[in-house]
């Protein structure tokens, strides 16, 4: 008999977390999922996590807080700077000093103590293109790391990390957590969410979350603020 294989999932609140936490369940692996408080703005997305945590099939959730302050600079942590409601060519004020390596790395220490084989991270096509630690080859090297890193990795069994959307555009994402029965009404993408989780509509998360879901031909249940028709949005987009 074959025991389950236990996972960290990385989860946000977001819609590609989300997907990585169902893709991890539908392969039968009991999840742990990990979000961290770090200061960002959107703080609705650490309550959204809670609760795909529990909607979605995890086992338990845990919420790690950080200091605040290794995270300055970034607006997604400092209300002051503006966040960008265009893509960028270069990387963006929403990139956030170094968070996939402080996060795989809590998240490698989690899985030793939970016993895990796994950790599971949402990055995708889309990030890559601007966050540097998004990268397949980032999360390539991490793994490496990873296996030097820690006693289950001396003893011949590293940590996988497993990132099941890196080559997924936004619309094949939605698609396959469409398909494993996602309610994505559940998910906060937008980096201004008003204090009820309600979406923007304008930032640039909330413009790519919805190119997402007209390329996937799905339509978009985002919670909106009231302003925001969605039927104005696919002129936005
Ligand atoms: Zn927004």
């Amino acid at each position: 008999m074959t025991t389950a294989v236990r996972a960290i999932i990385l989860l946000s609140g977001g819609m590609d977390s989300a997907t990585c936490l169902s893709i991890a369940r539908s392969q039968q692996r009991i999840c742990h999922t990990l979000a961290f408080d770090y200061g960002q703005r959107h703080r609705q997305e650490l309550s959204a996590a809670q609760q795909l945590s529990q909607v979605l099939g995890a086992s338990d959730h845990r919420l790690i807080t950080l200091d605040t302050a290794a995270f300055a600079g970034s607006a997604l942590t400092d209300p002051s700077i503006a966040l960008p409601t265009t893509p960028s060519e270069s990387i963006p004020a929403t990139y956030v000093p170094a968070r996939n390596t402080v996060f795989l790395a809590m998240a490698l220490a989690y899985a030793e103590v939970r016993a895990a084989e796994e950790i599971w991270i949402g990055v995708n096509a889309i990030d890559y293109s601007g966050y540097p630690d998004c990268r397949p080859e980032f999360i390539d090297a991490f793994a490496r790391m990873a296996a030097l890193a820690n006693r289950t990795g001396i003893a011949g069994q590293p940590i996988r990390i497993v990132a099941p959307l890196q080559h997924c555009s936004k619309a094949e994402i939605i698609r396959q957590g469409t398909r494993l029965g996602i309610d994505y009404s559940l998910t906060i993408s937008c980096y201004q969410a008003d204090s009820q989780g309600l979406a923007c509509g304008q930032c640039d998360a909330c413009r790519l979350r919805h190119q997402g879901f007209v390329d996937a031909t799905i339509a978009d249940n985002t919670r909106y603020l009231p302003s925001v028709p969605v039927n104005s949005l696919n002129g936005m987009v």
